[in-house]
């Protein structure tokens, strides 16, 4: 899985769990909070286990990063770019 698409799957369970905690909250219905702690802790295992750089297999700790902080390779090269190409890094 690209790691965009990994991106965007993590803040989607993010949005999905702070909706359900809302709607425990707000319905007095603390099965929804339950669940929403429930995928709150799966996540943050598939986030350990999968937020890692697709060169060096590092963790890449936040989600807004562009560039591991390992190996410094772009996270989402354009096609045909290096990854480790120097004029890649838009944040130097
Ligand atoms: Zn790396």
């Amino acid at each position: 899985m690209k790691v965009q698409t990994m991106r965007k799957v993590f803040l989607g369970l993010m949005a999905v769990v702070l909706a359900l905690l809302l709607l425990g909250w707000m319905g007095e219905r603390p099965i929804l909070s339950g669940v929403a702690v429930g995928i709150l802790v799966a996540s943050a295992l598939c986030f350990w286990v999968f937020w890692r750089c697709p060169y060096c297999g590092k963790n890449l700790g936040t989600l807004s990063a562009r560039h591991c902080p390992n190996c410094g390779a772009k996270l989402d090269p354009d096609p045909g770019q290096d990854p480790y190409d120097p004029k890649a890094r838009d944040d130097m």
